[in-house]
């Protein structure tokens, strides 16, 4: 038998890892609800690739990442490009101790899990007006509106409800501008935080802001509490105006500049972080990236527009391979900052190591629809913030409770092993198949980006440990993404 190293810190053999997909298929899962799945393609459950130490391997289901003698890389390498029976048989052929075990996913969906996020749109509306927003400012299609006291109560009251019985939970507060809705949130983060303290539970809080409105108090309940901030920021001054339209002409780069001056005088959240919404109009990544660092966000990282009201603000089929181009400019940066002992906070890039190393596999992009929901401000519920008021993602109501049926449904139909082309992508299990909303939308046109820079991650990740192993003994860095805190998210 072959012997490989697995790299990373699960031992070659050992038990399964703890998975960020579903629990292990129960029996019939031959069968799963929703009719049988058919296998993957055999090309499809690896992927080799290669870094400064020699040649690796990734074997999908899993996510196991090992080291590989160059000839046998050519021979699977050969495989990959014309399959020849199954993985198993050619794992006998060539002695390899992989594929010998259950599936780790097999097509089973997951069923609806306890709630542990919830994002509440506090305001359907904004004070910018930005070409790019998937938000329509906040409306979602409609007029703009802010949610009830009672609604917000009532939604953290229904979390807590369905979170299991000691967990961590997140509210976060999106738009719109969610600091339109300032006293709302202060009211809410004390009825939390009362309440998850009579139920047993932790709560923890998220907020995405474009910045310009914050006050002092605001400021003080970022530090007096557990909040993840995240910042909406587009570059420069000039890239960043370019973008936000703040009313009467004024600069929204220069009220956000003035906002994080408040944070550094009255209270700093936990983690701050800036994420960048990619344009065809976006400067050069790097000079984005080296901006956000230096203006000190915890994390700075960057998101393709993939679909917007206005398709010139859209990253297309074409304009994806340049984004690529330019996100594996600001890896290398990092690669080089990181492998050298220095900090240099990539969210991406940040996200994608500690997930490889933490083994994550799934079956979905994300949380949405599962562990994490969004409400309107009506008080509906939705799979996530991007899709309220979207009447095909309705997941029932703060009143009601969520909608266990809708929830099955939306699980069964988004296992990537159900979507094309994703099962037969080596990408799947770390990709997941892509953004709900922009799939919806758009499709998938970022299909050869997100191997791309998956590929890249993978060298980076074997590097790095090789480099700096201290590295991944270090806490990871929290992820800012409502859904994070629900399940798996943010690793493309
Ligand atoms: S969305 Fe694209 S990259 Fe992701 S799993 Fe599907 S085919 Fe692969
Ligand atoms: S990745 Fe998931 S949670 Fe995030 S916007 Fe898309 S569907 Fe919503």
């Amino acid at each position: 038998m072959t012997v490989l190293l697995q790299i990373g810190r699960r031992p070659p053999d050992g038990p399964l890892p703890p998975s960020d997909g579903p629990p292990p298929p129960s029996a019939g899962a031959g069968q799963p609800p929703g009719g049988p799945v058919r296998p993957p393609d055999g090309a499809a459950e690896f992927k080799v690739f290669r870094s400064a130490l020699g040649a690796h391997l990734l074997v999908s289901d899993g996510s196991r990442i090992y080291d590989l003698p160059a000839p046998l890389a050519a021979r699977l390498e050969r495989w990959a490009a014309e399959p020849d029976g199954t993985p198993a048989d050619l794992a006998d052929r060539l002695g390899l101790p992989l594929w010998d075990r259950p599936r780790r996913i097999d097509g089973t969906p997951l069923e609806p899990p306890p709630l542990s996020s919830l994002s509440l749109n506090v305001m359907q509306a904004c004070n910018l007006s930005c070409g790019h927003c998937y938000a329509d400012e906040g409306r979602f299609g409609g007029a703009a509106r802010a949610m009830p006291r009672h609604t917000a109560y009532a939604a953290v009251d229904r979390l807590l409800a369905e979170a299991a019985p000691g967990a961590d939970v997140v509210v976060g507060f999106m738009g719109g501008e969610p600091l339109l809705a300032r006293h709302l949130i202060h009211d809410v983060v004390a009825h939390a935080t009362r309440a998850g303290r009579e139920t047993g539970h932790t709560v923890r809080f998220s907020l995405t802001t474009n910045l310009t409105t914050v006050r002092p108090e605001d400021a003080r309940l970022f530090a007096e509490h557990p909040f993840t901030v995240t910042v909406s920021l587009d570059g420069d001054r000039a890239g960043h105006d370019a973008l936000r339209h703040a009313p009467g002409g004024a600069s929204a780069y220069d009220r956000l500049r003035a906002g994080l001056d408040v944070l550094a005088r009255h209270g700093r959240p936990r983690h701050l972080a800036a994420r960048v919404s990619v344009t065809p109009r976006t400067a050069r990544l790097l000079d984005v990236l080296e901006h956000g660092i230096g203006l000190g966000f915890d994390d700075v990282g960057f998101a393709a527009v993939v679909s917007a009201p206005d398709p010139a603000y859209e990253i297309d089929t074409a304009a994806f391979a340049g984004f690529l181009e330019r996100m594996v400019e600001c890896g290398e940066r990092a690669l080089s900052e990181l492998s050298a002992g220095r900090s240099y906070p990539f969210g991406n890039l940040l996200t994608a190591l500690e997930q490889l190393h933490r083994g994550t596999h799934r079956p979905y992009p994300c949380g949405a629809g599962a562990g994490y929901l969004s409400a309107s401000a009506e008080g509906g519920l939705y799979a996530c913030h991007r899709l309220v008021d979207d009447p095909a993602h309705a997941m029932g109501s703060v009143a009601d409770g969520p909608d266990t049926e809708a929830r099955r449904r939306h699980l069964r139909a988004g296992h990537v092993d159900r979507a094309e082309p994703c099962r037969s992508c080596w990408a799947r299990y770390l990709c997941g198949g892509g953004c709900y909303h922009e799939v919806s939308r758009r499709g998938r046109p970022g299909c050869d980006y997100i191997r791309g820079w998956l590929a890249f991650c993978l060298r980076a990740y074997v590097e790095l440990t090789q480099a700096d192993p201290e590295f991944f003994r270090r806490p990871p860095v929290p992820d800012a993404h409502p859904a994070a805190d629900a399940g798996a998210a943010g690793l493309v």
